[in-house]
């Protein structure tokens, strides 16, 4: 049987490389689209020791004429665009930015396979951000959207372009509407690996506080590792479907604070209420962590959690890491890069 290529775009992002490294354990040729200019290089690629593994090609999404030459150079069998703007909150200062490479990206993309390589099964990562201020719970693929950033609303377009280009062309295309996966790999502007990289500073050299926005927004974590499972499933069905991927439970970002914070051994007593809470060491009454209003979104998305049934049904797919495990290991690995002063990507 002949070798199966896979491109992935965004393959210098955390689900990038999670996702070459379970491709190439497959047997695929794996193929990561990188643009000249990445400010994070291929670090993610080298701690899961794949980067010699993989070939790379030059792709920036917001260049037609570039997409379409990659897909007539590389002519993959299957697609996984995972490039994205996907920070949330520079989203609201670069919307236009973000919505030329979230949005029209994809749909270059899409138009790329329409005209260049229609065989090629796409997959699209969508993301439980376009439930936003959330219509139902838990949310399911029949839950309306309503997006509460540039962000969201820029994957929500690729996300109907995904269905109309499917339903329409007859492409092989998913989309994943995946809710917050984490890992070691997750870049530090995000909360969670901000969370747990600030909790091993403070734990190894006393530095701090850690400043956060919203405690009480909810949200559904899962691991990274799992999640570019259910995308490899995905294109490996029949017809192109769209699926919810999320554990099925939902802890606030004080939960999570707490977890990481007992994972480093430290016991925390909050004080105070609203912009003034504040989160105390025990053991040293230090100040561990603080609110900054700056990190409170413009529009808040208070409550996510997803409703997985579908993707086990059709994929066979479920969550095998628990939150407790997920922040247990981020913890273990960022205090390992505090203490060898190897912090990578930050
Ligand atoms: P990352 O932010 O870690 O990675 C994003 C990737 O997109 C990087 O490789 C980045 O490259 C690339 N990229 C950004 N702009 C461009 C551009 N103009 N042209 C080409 N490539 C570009 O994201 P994750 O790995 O966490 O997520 C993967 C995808 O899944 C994203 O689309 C994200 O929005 C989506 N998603 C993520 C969730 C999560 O919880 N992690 C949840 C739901 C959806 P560079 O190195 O050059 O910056």
């Amino acid at each position: 049987m002949t070798r199966k290529t896979a491109l992935i775009t965004g393959a210098t992002g955390q689900d990038g490389a999670y996702l070459a490294k379970l491709l190439l354990g497959k047997g695929y040729r794996v193929v990561c689209a990188m643009r000249r200019t990445s400010g994070i290089g291929t670090w993610r690629l080298q701690y899961l020791q794949v980067l010699d593994d993989v070939e790379f090609v030059s792709m920036e999404l917001t260049e037609d004429s570039n997409v379409r030459a990659v897909l007539e150079t590389v002519r993959p069998d299957e697609i996984y665009n995972l490039a994205a703007q996907s920070f949330v909150g520079d989203s609201f200062s670069q919307p236009l930015y973000t919505t030329q490479v979230t949005a029209v990206g994809a749909l270059r993309l899409l138009e790329g396979v329409r005209t260049v390589i229609p065989t090629a099964r796409f997959y699209q990562a969508s993301t439980s951000e376009m439930f936003g201020k959330a219509q139902q719970v838990p949310q399911t693929e029949k839950t309306p959207f309503y997006p509460r950033s540039p962000y969201g609303v820029a994957k929500l377009f690729a996300h109907w372009s995904v269905v109309n280009y499917r339903e329409a062309y007859g492409l092989h295309c998913c989309s994943g509407i995946l809710f917050n996966h984490e890992s070691p790999l997750r870049g530090a502007e995000f909360l969670p690996r901000k969370v747990t990289l600030g909790m091993a500073k403070y734990a190894l050299r006393g530095e701090g506080p850690l400043r956060v926005g919203n405690l009480e927004a909810r949200r559904d974590w899962g691991h990274a590792n799992d999640y570019v499972d259910a995308m490899w499933r995905m294109l490996q069905t029949d017809a192109g479907m769209d699926f919810v991927v999320a554990t099925g439970r939902t802890h606030t970002v004080r939960d999570f604070i707490a977890l990481a914070a007992k994972a480093c051994g430290i016991s925390l007593d909050w004080l105070g209420t609203g912009l003034e809470e504040r989160a105390l060491d025990r053991a040293s009454g230090k100040t561990v962590v603080s609110i900054d209003p700056a990190f409170y979104r413009p529009a808040e998305v208070d409550l996510l959690i997803g409703d997985p049934s579908l993707a086990d049904r059709v994929l066979g797919w479920r969550p095998t890491v628990q939150l407790e495990d997920l922040v247990a290991e981020m913890v273990d690995v960022d205090m390992r890069r505090v203490a060898s002063n190897h912090v990578s990507g930050v």
